[in-house]
């Protein structure tokens, strides 16, 4: 039975009322290209480029990001590959670069607020993935996102990267870049932020976290982090219609989006794309083949309605089809 999920992990993920959903993989490493491209991901939703900074005395320089993410820039072609810029600090700090002490460092100098006050670590990321994408199909995607600012701030880097690279004789094509929205004011400013960008992906793990205020790796409330809070389910929904009006895509690339059971009202709440563990991917491509997203639209209205993550629980799973 596992095997004939596999092999049908090939198949799209069609619905039956005919939406094409994408279902891509997350990634951190270059040896995951093989294992993500078997279980039918179409395309990288989010690559981690964290773990090359960490365990080591410097930061990585322009040259060895460039092999690593044209490598996999090419191995995925024609897919797409979304590349997410530095989001290191917070719990993942590397020694090569300078990280204050914090009392609250979920809070602090981390991801493109770190970049930011360190211009010279992320344009020469910038530079490597501007590089890579000569090699196939690459769209950028920026952290952390909590204000217009910090966007336009990025961008304007982005643009001197572009313009610094034409004048050594390489020429970029024009790129998609994207929002990350996990941080509750980029959603309430999503119809803001939409006009500056090609595409956004919802980061729940860190949506969750800083909405309800529970520290994701922190034990004693980790019985409070709750994604079917209604509170959390009506953000969702407010980034992909806004989205929508902007005429750009939404995505979602947190943990939430590769657990079967959220999967039909994921597709209700309007999401086009779920990046996920490629462990989960021919599952849920396998769900979405047997749903139909006017069916799911149906499903999110219904439990928009309800005040309680266990009552939506319940109803969720009164209507996975049984199939898996
Ligand atoms: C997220 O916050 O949901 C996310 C995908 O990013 P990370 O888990 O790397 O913070
Ligand atoms: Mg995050």
């Amino acid at each position: 039975f596992r095997l004939e999920i596999v092999r049908a992990a090939h198949l799209p993920a069609e619905t039956l009322d005919g939406h094409q959903i994408k279902v891509k993989a997350n990634i951190e490493l270059l040896e995951e290209v093989p294992v993500i491209l078997e279980h039918g991901a179409e395309g990288v939703g989010l690559f981690r480029t964290e773990f090359l900074y960490l365990n080591r005395s410097t930061p990585p320089g322009e040259e060895e990001l460039y092999q690593v993410y044209r490598e996999v820039v090419e191995r995925l072609a024609p897919f797409p590959v979304t590349i997410r810029t530095l989001d290191i600090g917070g719990d993942k700090l590397a020694r090569g670069i300078h990280h204050p002490r914090e009392t609250n460092p979920a809070l602090g100098l981390r991801s493109i607020r770190l970049c930011l006050k360190e211009p010279e670590i992320f344009r020469s990321q910038l530079r490597a993935i501007l590089r890579a994408s000569l090699y196939g199909r690459l769209r950028i995607m920026f952290p952390m996102v909590s204000g217009l600012q910090e966007l336009l701030e990025a961008k304007a880097l982005l643009a001197e990267v572009i313009e610094e690279l034409r004048s050594e004789g390489i020429n970029i094509p024009s790129i998609p870049i994207g929002a990350m929205i996990e941080v509750p004011t980029a959603v309430a400013i999503a119809d803001i932020l939409a006009q500056e960008v090609d595409f956004f992906s919802i980061g729940t793990n860190d949506l969750i976290q800083y909405s309800l205020a529970i520290d994701r790796v922190n034990e004693h409330v980790a019985h409070l982090y709750e994604p079917l809070h209604p509170g959390i389910l009506r953000m969702i929904k407010q980034v992909t219609e806004v989205g929508h009006e902007a005429g750009i895509e939404v995505g979602m690339c947190g943990e939430m989006a590769g657990e079967l059971l959220y999967v039909p009202l994921l597709l209700g709440l309007g999401l086009d794309e779920l990046s996920m563990n490629a462990l989960s991917i021919p599952r849920v491509k396998k769900l979405i083949r047997c749903l139909k997203v006017s069916e799911c639209q149906e499903l999110a209205r219904e439990i928009l309605k309800l005040a309680t993550p266990e009552a939506i629980k319940e109803l969720l799973l009164q209507r996975l089809p049984k199939i898996l």
